[in-house]
C-alpha cells in the first residue's frame, strides 16, 4: 500500500482529532499529538502513531485523565515537582520545564519528579528542550517489568530508558536517548509484527532460554544491555524515578495497571544544569573542542544526528503509510 506524505502540522492534527474522538480535551490531545508528530517527524517509528492505539484504550478505559490539568510546586529551593494529575507526560512536561529551567538559571542545577504520570514516548524530546535552553539535561523514566536483572530470568525492570542532552550554540545539542533493554520494547513488537529475527543477547523464551524470536522474547523476558552494567543502570533509574520521588516501581506499576494497553502510572527524574554556574571557563568551546576529536575519528557519528537528518528531509514531508491512517480512522470511528 501506498504512502501518504504529510506536513509536520497535519500529523498533530490527525493525531489529536483522534484522541479528541476519544475522550481529550484540546491542550492534552495536542500535547501527546506533537510527540506523536514529533517521533513520526525524527524518524523514531515505535513512539509514533504505532502508540496511538494504547493511548486511545488509555483514554476509553478511564485509567487515564484526558481533560488532566498539571499543576508545578517549585519545592526546596531547587525541586520542581509537577504533578500531571493522572494524565498523559506532555502535557504535564510543557507545564513544567520551562519552570525547570527557570530554575536551573537561577540556582545552576534542577530537579525534576513528574509524578501521576503515564509516559508512553520516547525521552529525547524533553531532554533537547532543556538543552535548547542552553542548559546539560538529563532524564529517566521506568514501566512495567519486562527485563530481567543480571542473572535472572524472571523480569523486575521496565526497558527504563534515559536521555541526556549537552547544549551546544552552533549546533542542535548532542542527545542520546535509549533504553537499558538490550533492544526497546516497541522495537520487539515491531520486529515480531514485520516477521524478523532479533539479534542474540535480547531476551529469553518463556522456559529462560536465550532466543532470537521477538515473539517469543515477547512472552519470555528481555535481558539489560551490556549485561550486569546495564542492569545496575536500570536500577539507578527504579530508585530515581520511584523511591526517590514518590512513584512507583516498574513491579508496582504493574500490580496497579488495568493492562488496557497503553502505559502504567509512573514517574519521571529530570535534571537541568546551566554550565554557565559550575565554574568553568568555556564549557562551551572546551565540549566542542572534544566533539571535534570525536567526529575525526572513523566510525563515529554523534547521537542524535539520524534523527536530525530525518527532521531535516521531513521538512519535505513525512511519509506516512495509508495503513496506519486507516489504523487511525478506524480508532475515530
Ligand atoms: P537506540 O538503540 O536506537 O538508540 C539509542 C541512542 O544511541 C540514540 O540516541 C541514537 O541516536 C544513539 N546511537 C545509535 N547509533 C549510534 C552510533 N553508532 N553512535 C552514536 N550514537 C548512536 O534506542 P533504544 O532502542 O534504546 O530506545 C528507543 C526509544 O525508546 C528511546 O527514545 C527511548 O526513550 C524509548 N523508550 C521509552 C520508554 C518509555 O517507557 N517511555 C521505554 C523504553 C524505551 P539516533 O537517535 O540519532 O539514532
Amino acid at each position: 500500500m501506498s504512502d501518504t506524505i504529510m506536513s509536520y502540522e497535519e500529523v498533530v492534527d490527525l493525531a489529536a482529532r483522534c484522541l479528541k474522538a476519544n475522550g481529550a480535551n484540546d491542550e492534552n490531545a495536542l500535547a501527546v499529538a506533537r510527540t506523536i508528530a514529533r517521533a513520526e517527524r525524527d524518524g523514531s517509528a515505535s513512539h509514533g502513531f504505532f502508540r496511538l492505539p494504547g493511548y486511545v484504550a488509555s483514554l476509553k478505559s478511564g485509567k487515564v485523565n484526558g481533560r488532566a490539568r498539571p499543576k508545578v510546586v517549585r519545592h526546596a529551593g531547587s525541586v520542581v515537582r509537577i504533578d500531571a494529575d493522572n494524565g498523559f507526560a506532555p502535557l504535564a512536561l510543557e507545564a513544567g520545564i520551562p519552570d525547570l529551567v527557570a530554575t536551573a538559571r537561577e540556582s545552576g542545577i534542577a530537579a525534576g519528579a513528574l509524578v501521576n504520570m503515564y509516559h508512553f514516548a520516547a525521552l529525547w524530546p524533553e531532554a533537547e528542550k532543556i538543552a535548547e535552553a542552553g542548559l546539560v539535561g538529563f532524564t529517566c523514566t521506568a514501566f512495567k517489568p519486562s527485563v530481567a536483572p543480571a542473572g535472572a530470568t524472571a523480569p523486575l525492570f521496565g526497558t527504563n530508558p534515559m536521555a541526556f542532552a549537552w547544549p551546544r550554540h552552533n549546533a542542535r545539542p548532542m542527545v542520546f536517548d535509549m533504553a537499558t533493554a538490550a533492544m526497546a520494547r516497541g522495537e520487539i513488537m515491531i520486529a515480531a509484527r514485520d516477521g524478523h529475527e532479533l539479534p542474540p543477547g535480547v531476551g529469553l523464551d518463556k522456559n529462560g532460554q536465550p532466543t532470537t524470536d521477538p515473539s517469543a522474547v515477547l512472552e519470555g523476558v528481555m535481558l539489560p544491555f551490556g549485561g550486569y552494567k546495564g542492569s545496575n543502570l536500570a536500577m539507578m533509574i527504579e530508585l530515581l524515578v520511584a523511591a526517590l520521588i514518590g512513584e512507583q516501581f516498574s513491579f508496582e506499576a504493574a500490580e496497579t495497571d488495568n493492562n488496557d494497553g497503553g502505559p502504567p502510572r509512573g514517574g519521571e527524574f529530570l535534571l537541568a544544569i546551566d554550565p554557565a554556574h559550575m565554574g568553568a571557563d568555556d564549557s562551551d568551546a572546551h565540549a566542542e573542542a572534544f566533539f571535534a576529536r570525536y567526529n575525526a575519528m572513523d566510525g563515529t557519528r554523534m547521537p542524535g544526528d539520524r534523527r536530525y537528518a530525518n527532521r531535516d528531509a521531513a521538512e519535505n514531508g513525512i511519509n506516512v503509510p495509508q495503513s496506519t491512517i486507516d489504523k487511525v480512522n478506524e480508532l475515530m470511528a
